[in-house]
């Protein structure tokens, strides 16, 4: 196994019962604040979202920004946030879905994308699926291509993998 990964893996704490109770939460504080563990977690995310040729990174709100516009810095490739509702101030899309403790929605501001352009939607958890499948959904809505959803962490018991569309491909550095 690359030791990037391993660096990576070790730097995500477990904190059980948060938000409720029964959800195991992957807190990616402690990767985030150790520099080389940061640093392997965007040279390998970069090494996929390079493969996909990619034009442009869609992040989702909140912990998908951190490494969203990190990668698309890096990639030196604009940045496109995928937000909660309300909070953006132009006109907006918006897409509803439901996720592993609640409902909620994303939103894109309109014309986010140029038609065609290579999209790469960026998370650090896919657990059920549902956020990024609206973020995909977005994008395709704003008449992006989606190249790829890239993830830190996959809850694979969790099937989120079904919720996406079958000919996205999709990458985790770290399956639990
Ligand atoms: P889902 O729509 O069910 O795939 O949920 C994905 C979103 O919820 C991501 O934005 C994650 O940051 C967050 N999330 C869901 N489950 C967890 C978990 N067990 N640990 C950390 N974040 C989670």
């Amino acid at each position: 196994m690359d030791p990037r990964l391993d660096l990576v893996r070790r730097s995500i704490r477990d904190v059980p019962d948060f938000p409720k109770p029964g959800i195991l939460f992957k807190d990616i504080t402690p990767l985030l604040s150790d520099a080389e563990a940061f640093e392997a977690t965007l040279a390998l995310l970069e090494a996929d979202a390079r493969r996909q040729r990619t034009e442009v990174v869609l992040g989702i709100e909140s912990r998908g920004f951190i490494f969203g516009a990190a990668l698309a810095s890096r990639l030196g490739v604009g940045f496109v946030p995928a937000r909660k509702p309300g909070k953006l101030p132009a006109a907006v899309d918006r897409e509803a879905y439901s996720l592993e403790y609640g409902k909620d929605a994303l939103e894109v501001h309109q014309k986010s994308f140029r038609a065609g352009q290579r999209a790469l939607v960026v998370d650090d958890v896919i657990a059920t699926g549902g956020t990024a499948r609206a973020a995909v959904a977005l994008c395709r809505r704003q008449g992006a291509e989606v190249v790829g959803v890239s993830f830190v962490i996959e809850l694979s018991f969790l099937e989120g993998r079904k919720a996406l569309p079958g000919d996205i491909p999709i990458h985790a550095l770290l399956t639990y």
